[in-house]
C-alpha cells in the first residue's frame, strides 16, 4: 500500500538526507526539524538576540514575549489551564533530576518509590540514585506479557508507604500506550505523588492532563519536532509548591546578601541562569507548525506507517517483537543473529535505526536480550521509506541467516 506522507516537504533534512543516502528511521531519539523552526531559529539571531526577564530594552522585551508565548503554547498543548504550571529545562533528563532533587525532602527513610520495568534511565537512575541517598526503597513494577506495566500487580505493589510513582506514557523501546489511568488513580488512593515520563507520548498529539490529574509530566522539545537542549517540567500549582530549589543563579533569586537568600516560585525559581531562548522560541514555532496540521490526518498517517511496519516484520522469518507495538515504533530481535551484526549491514545499506539497549538496560535484560533493533516513525515518513528499509533488511537477514 502506498503511504506518501503530505507533511515530507516541510522537513528540508529528509530530502537532504535521502541525498546523503539516509533513511531516516530514528525519530523516537530525535525528530526532523520543519521549516517553520528553522526559520523562527534564523529570524531571532538574525533580527537581535537578547535574555530573557532581565533587559528593559527592546530586544529583551521582545525575546521575551516570544519565550513566554511558548510558555502559553506548552500549556495549550499539554491542557493544563495556566503557563505559570509550566518550566523550561534543558530536557527531559534534566526535569527528571530536578524532580529527584527538589522533591527529596519530601521522603522519609523507608518510604517507597515506585517505578515500572520499562522505564528509560531518565526515569529510573534519577529515582534509583534518591533512593540510596536516602535510605528508601525502590518498587519496580512488573509487566504483562504483551508489555504493559502489570495493573494487577501494581495493585499489590502500590501501598501506604508509596510516596512517589513514575512512570512511563509510551515506551521507547516497547512502544505501547500504557495503563496510566489506572496506575495513576491507585497511586492518589494511597495519597502518593505521580510524576509521568511523556518523552514518547508528547509527540502523538496534543495531551489532556487536566483529565490524566498527574502532578507532574516531562517531556523533551526535541523529540516533538522542536530543538534540542530543551526540556518541559510541568507540575500541577500545588505539586510545584512542594518544590524545593535545586539549581541556583541568576534570575531565580527574590533577594540576597552574600549570606541568604529568597527566591522566586515556579517557574522562574526553577529556571536558573539564561535559559535555552532560542530552543524556547523555535520550540514554539514547532508548535505553531503542529497546531497548523490536521491531527486526525496526521494520527491516520503514523498508524498506517505503523501497521506496515509490523506487518512487514512479522512476515519475516526468525523476526520477535518486542512487546506488542501499537503505535510510533517497533523494536525487534531475529533468531540466531546478533543484533550488531544486523545493525551494522543496515547502517552499511543507509537505513538510520537504532540498535542496542535503548537506555533501558534492566528491560532489555530482563527480557533476556543484550540488544534489539528499533525502527521509529515520525509524521514525515512514507511507505518508501519502508520498502528500504525492508529491502535492506531483507539482503541483512540472506546474508546472516
Ligand atoms: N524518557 C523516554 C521514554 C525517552 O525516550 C527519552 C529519550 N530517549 C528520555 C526519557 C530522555 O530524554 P532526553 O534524552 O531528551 O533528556
Amino acid at each position: 500500500m502506498l503511504l506518501p506522507s503530505p507533511w515530507r516537504a516541510d522537513f528540508p533534512a529528509i530530502a537532504a538526507l535521502q541525498r546523503q543516502g539516509q533513511t531516516y528511521l530514528d525519530s523516537a531519539a530525535t525528530a526532523q526539524k520543519p521549516q517553520a523552526l528553522i526559520d523562527a531559529l534564523t529570524h531571532y539571531y538574525a533580527n537581535g538576540a537578547a535574555n530573557v526577564h532581565r533587559a528593559q530594552h527592546l530586544p529583551g522585551a521582545l525575546a521575551t514575549q516570544a519565550f513566554e508565548d511558548t510558555r502559553h503554547k506548552v500549556s495549550q498543548w499539554l491542557n493544563v489551564g495556566s503557563s505559570g504550571q509550566i518550566v523550561f529545562t534543558h530536557g527531559a533528563t534534566s526535569a527528571f533530576n530536578l524532580l529527584a532533587y527538589g522533591l527529596e525532602h519530601v521522603f522519609e527513610p523507608d518510604d517507597e518509590i515506585v517505578i515500572s520495568a520499562l522505564e528509560h534511565h531518565a526515569n529510573l537512575l534519577p529515582w534509583q540514585q534518591l533512593a540510596l541517598r536516602r535510605g528508601l526503597k525502590l518498587v519496580v513494577l512488573p509487566l504483562t506479557e504483551t508489555g504493559l506495566i502489570d495493573v494487577e500487580a501494581a495493585a499489590c505493589l502500590i501501598g501506604p508507604r508509596t510516596r512517589l510513582l513514575a512512570v512511563s506514557q509510551l515506551s521507547n523501546v516497547l512502544g505501547a500506550w500504557q495503563p496510566l489511568t489506572e496506575l495513576l488513580a491507585q497511586a492518589r488512593a494511597q495519597g502518593a505523588m505521580t510524576v509521568v515520563d511523556g518523552a514518547q507520548g508528547v509527540v502523538h498529539g496534543g495531551q489532556d492532563l487536566q483529565a490524566l490529574g498527574c502532578d507532574f509530566y516531562v517531556f523533551s522539545s526535541h523529540k516533538l519536532y522542536g530543538p534540542d537542549g530543551v526540556g518541559v517540567l510541568y507540575g500541577r500549582h500545588q505539586a510545584l509548591a512542594t518544590l524545593r530549589h535545586w539549581q541556583f543563579g541568576g534570575e531565580m533569586v527574590l533577594q540576597t546578601n552574600y549570606y541568604e537568600a529568597t527566591f522566586r516560585p515556579a517557574p522562574l525559581g526553577f529556571e536558573a541562569g539564561t535559559p535555552p531562548i532560542a530552543g524556547v522560541i523555535g520550540l514554539g514555532a514547532s508548535l505553531d507548525y503542529l497546531n497548523s496540521l490536521d491531527p486526525l490526518a496526521v494520527a491516520k498517517h503514523e498508524a498506517g506507517l505503523h501497521q506496515a511496519l509490523r506487518e512487514g516484520l512479522l512476515a519475516r522469518e526468525g523476526v520477535q517483537l518486542l512487546g506488542s507495538p501499537e503505535l510510533a515504533l517497533a523494536s525487534f530481535v531475529v533468531d540466531g543473529i546478533h543484533n550488531a551484526d544486523l545493525a551494522h549491514l543496515l547502517t552499511e545499506q543507509g537505513i538510520a535505526v537504532r540498535a542496542g539497549h535503548h537506555c533501558a538496560i534492566p528491560l532489555l535484560k530482563s527480557l533476556g536480550l543484550a540488544g534489539a533493533i528499533r525502527v521509529s516513525l515520525g509524521m514525515y515518513n512514507d511507505s518508501d521509506d519502508l520498502e528500504r528499509f525492508f529491502n535492506a533488511l531483507d539482503q541483512a537477514l540472506e546474508l546472516l541467516q
